[in-house]
């Protein structure tokens, strides 16, 4: 399956300083959504470069009810449909501590985080040995609670929706890890259900 992270191809982006890059930024640091519009751009794009084999996961995507009419939409020219919406539920307090904790290599996309897994030898990747360990930059604290808030704001909302068309999959998100991905595996092997 093809992961589509909204969230990655806006930070592309900004790395590449295009004007949907720029216009983000701003917002992405300050913990707020970006628009609507162009969020559906990105999407609408990727969508026209895979083939029909590809399945999809969206990640990070929809995050308002606006964005579940657009990306209906969407679904219905690229004839495609969804599966499941899989909700992982994790306390606010926890998701703090994880997000801002967290670092990733710049050079092969490796995950870390400072309390939780620490890369052996400090400030190099376990992986590819790069030494180009990263934080986000709306991975402070105060970027974080925002981005919570705009959660509890516009994206709750979408759940029950979802829920009234018997797609939603809720996952218990402070499991460990390997528990949390076996979840989330049993639930896509149930492709077709
Ligand atoms: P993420 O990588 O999913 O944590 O997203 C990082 C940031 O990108 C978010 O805080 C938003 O500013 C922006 N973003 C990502 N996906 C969306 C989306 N579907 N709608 C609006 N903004 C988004």
């Amino acid at each position: 399956m093809v992961q589509l992270s909204t969230g990655d191809m806006l930070r592309a982006a900004v790395r590449a300083r295009t004007p949907v890059g720029i216009a983000a930024k701003a917002v992405m640091d300050a913990g707020g959504l970006v628009s609507d519009v162009i969020v559906e751009k990105l999407i609408d794009e990727r969508l026209m470069a895979l083939t029909p084999a590809n399945g999809i996961i969206f990640d990070g995507y929809p995050r308002t009810v606006t964005q579940i009419d657009a990306l209906d939409a969407l679904l219905e020219t690229h004839d495609r449909y969804l599966n499941h919406v899989v909700e992982l539920a994790v306390n606010e307090e926890a998701l703090v501590e994880r997000v801002t904790g967290r670092l990733s290599c710049t050079t092969c996309g490796a995950g870390y985080h400072n309390r939780f897994k620490p890369p052996v030898r400090s400030g190099h990747c376990d992986r590819c040995g790069s030494s180009a360990l990263e934080r986000r930059s709306d991975d402070t604290a105060e970027a974080v609670r925002a981005r919570l808030a705009e959660y509890r704001a516009k994206t709750m909302p979408i759940l029950p929706l979802y829920e009234a068309r018997g797609l939603l999959k809720r996952i218990d998100g402070m499991a460990d890890a390997d528990e949390v991905a076996a979840a989330i595996a049993d639930i896509l092997d149930r492709f077709d259900s």
